[in-house]
């Protein structure tokens, strides 16, 4: 089964696709962390990362397509998150996966306001020493704002979740995401799912979802 997520930063899309990745035996392929990664050998990509802008398609396709036909093959499917992220990527993607014999069987969507993601997302904090993730405002909460929990570390808010940053991200969200949204709503492959519940509810619904 091959799934993709979609939904504005802040969403829970990651903590999601985590879920059903450990649920249905499906590669998690998170976009952002792989781009922050290879941002770390690549100036240019560090760029856009860092003003909240996408990446041009071809400074990491070949990379992506590679990686996704190799993880296909050694898992029952693959989960997406952070990819495709505009019309243009869903059809190269939907490219590839012919190619491969494969198809995208559903597309989860996680709605939230708008004024949600703002809360959620200048609350996130991130562990400059160890990667590890929180948030002031929702969870998991830091014993210390400053500290990771974890290590010691001083944690840090991403550049791209300051406010302008947040409001540039929503915005190509409604602008180049929504289509794909459209899209699948017309093949009948998309699963609408409300976003602001707790976690747990939200893993339940959209795993009654795909199994019926
Ligand atoms: P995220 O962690 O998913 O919020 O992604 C962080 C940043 O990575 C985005 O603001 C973009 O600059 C870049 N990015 C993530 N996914 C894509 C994509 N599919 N295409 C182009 N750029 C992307």
């Amino acid at each position: 089964m091959n799934l993709i997520i979609l939904g504005p930063q802040g969403s829970g899309k990651g903590t999601q696709a985590k879920a059903l990745s450990a649920y249905f035996g499906l590669y998690y392929h998170d976009m952002g962390a792989f781009l922050r990664n290879l941002a770390k050998a690549n100036p240019k990509i560090n760029q856009y990362l860092l003003s909240g802008n996408l990446i041009p398609d071809e400074m990491f396709a070949d990379a992506i397509k590679i990686l996704l036909r190799d993880q296909m093959a050694i898992n029952k499917g693959i989960i997406l998150d952070g990819f495709p992220r505009t019309f243009g990527q869903y059809q190269i993607l939907i490219k590839w996966l012919e190619e491969l014999g494969e198809k995208i069987d559903k597309v989860i969507y996680l709605q939230i306001a708008d004024n949600e993601v703002q809360k959620r997302l200048s609350g996130r904090r991130i562990c400059s020493k160890c990667g590890q993730i929180y948030n002031l405002v929702t969870s998991p909460k830091p014993q210390n704002p400053a500290v990771c929990d974890r290590c010691g570390g001083k944690l840090a808010q991403r550049e791209d979740d300051k406010p302008q940053a947040i409001k540039k991200r929503l915005e190509l969200f409604k602008k180049e995401t929504m289509p794909i949204l459209d899209l699948a709503e017309q093949k009948g492959i998309l699963i609408k799912v409300d976003a602001m519940r707790p976690i747990d509810k939200i893993t339940r619904d959209i795993i009654q979802k795909l199994k019926q």
